[in-house]
């Protein structure tokens, strides 16, 4: 069975720009988790940025600009980790990925404003983006049961295939 690119904070691992995590417990991930379907990554930590670090946000999308709220371009790690979550996802052979919400990396639907002001707008992340772009459905923490019925459609017509 395919499997699916998930964030590594949301399985637990400490690698958030305030070293903490957002573990997530739901039946549906604990499941997959159990089936060996989950591949962990996390595109900022894997793009080279330190934990902890300073939180960044998306200030433009063309030209693409990441920085921290004292300026510091980070935008080279951004988009090194967006393209190795890319790399990941085809060199494991992914059908999907699970996505920490509202962050500039992983966030699938809003994203704060570039201003920090803790404000939220429809966006996605850098490494969402990238995934989306190259034909990955993006899911978030919150979306499981659209997650589940994804899933659950691609393994039946996998099925099909392989019949
Ligand atoms: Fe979690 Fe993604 Fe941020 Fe890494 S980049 S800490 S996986 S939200």
């Amino acid at each position: 069975m395919n499997k699916i690119l998930i964030s590594a904070c949301l399985m637990g691992q400490n690698v958030r720009y305030d070293g903490k995590n957002s573990l997530i417990t739901h039946p549906v991930i604990q499941s997959l988790q159990q089936q060996g379907r989950l591949v962990v990554f996390c595109p900022e930590v894997a793009g080279g940025l330190p934990t902890p670090r300073a939180p960044a946000e998306i200030k433009s999308r063309y030209p693409i600009l990441v920085t921290t709220a004292d300026q510091e371009d980070v935008t080279p790690q951004f988009l090194l980790g967006a393209e190795l979550a890319v790399e990941k996802a085809q060199e494991v052979g992914a059908c999907c990925a699970v996505l920490k919400s509202n962050s500039p990396s992983c966030g699938n639907r809003e994203i704060y404003d570039g201003k920090f002001t803790n404000t939220l707008i429809p966006g996605s992340g850098v490494a969402a983006s990238e995934l989306q772009r190259h034909g990955f459905p993006v899911y978030n923490e919150h979306e499981i049961d659209q997650l589940l019925e994804f899933i659950t459609t691609f393994d039946l017509s996998m099925n099909r295939h392989s019949a």
